[in-house]
């Protein structure tokens, strides 16, 4: 009695249904086999920004890149932001189904765990302007890296560095716009006392980003700066 009491607590809290199709899904990611198959995977993309490519190019690292390479080291965005994936970063990000979250932290931590890189001393999640947050209620970055930090066993930093302002949707903007937008929209409270960081993200949509909040980590001394997101637009 006790015992089916507890499967039918942990199947309530721990859905086994596909996300995407509602057939029977692992519990470990909630995808079924045929969903997880079909996701839209990011290669071939730029070594160094994670930006889809149409072609492997050789050297494998795109134009813009090689004009102005960015302040981190290499971007991880194992997804394409298009069907289904749109699908669960939207849900996850303005519908509060945290549980879609959970679903790309997975994929992310599995794409993490099989390049075997250098394993970073700090995770710090991409900072929502304060009203934002208010708006929002969670920063969807801070849930992708608890998941990660847990995962990984990397210590997790939310409080040391802050977004100054609210800034226009990049996707909006041309390049030289985006990198205006965001110039100067970050602040470190403190020193983040470490040589190696991997900045996270949901979606990189943009390098800029990214970019104006590691060059601001590289002007406080840290040395090397990864980029984990879910999915990364073309
Ligand atoms: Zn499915
Ligand atoms: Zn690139």
């Amino acid at each position: 009695m006790v015992y089916n009491c507890l499967k039918y607590i942990r199947s309530f809290v721990y859905p086994t249904t596909c996300v995407l199709c509602g057939a029977e899904a692992t519990r470990e990611l909630d995808l079924c086999a045929p969903c997880r198959k079909a996701l839209p995977l990011n290669t071939p993309c730029c070594r160094k920004c994670a930006l889809p490519l149409p072609l492997d190019i050789p050297g494998g690292v795109c134009g813009s890149c090689l004009t102005t390479p960015p302040a981190y080291d290499l971007c991880i965005a194992p997804l394409r932001y298009q069907p289904p994936i749109d699908y669960l970063v939207r849900g996850f990000k303005f519908q509060q189904k945290l549980g879609l979250g959970k679903v790309l932290g997975e994929l992310l931590w599995t794409e993490l765990a099989n390049r075997h890189l250098d394993r970073p001393e700090l995770i710090v999640p991409v900072p929502l302007h304060p009203e934002r947050l208010r708006q929002r209620g969670y920063n969807q970055a801070l849930e992708l890296s608890r998941l990660l930090s847990k995962r990984l066993q990397v210590q997790l930093d939310y409080r040391s560095c802050a977004r100054i302002r609210t800034t226009p949707h990049q996707a909006a903007l041309g390049k030289t716009g985006r990198v205006a937008n965001v110039r100067g929209a970050f602040r470190l409270h403190q020193p983040l006392g470490v040589q190696h960081v991997a900045l996270v993200d949901d979606v990189v949509t943009t390098a800029a980003t990214v970019s104006e909040l590691a060059a601001m980590m590289r002007r406080a001394g840290v040395e090397h700066i990864q980029v984990w997101a879910a999915a990364r637009t073309p």
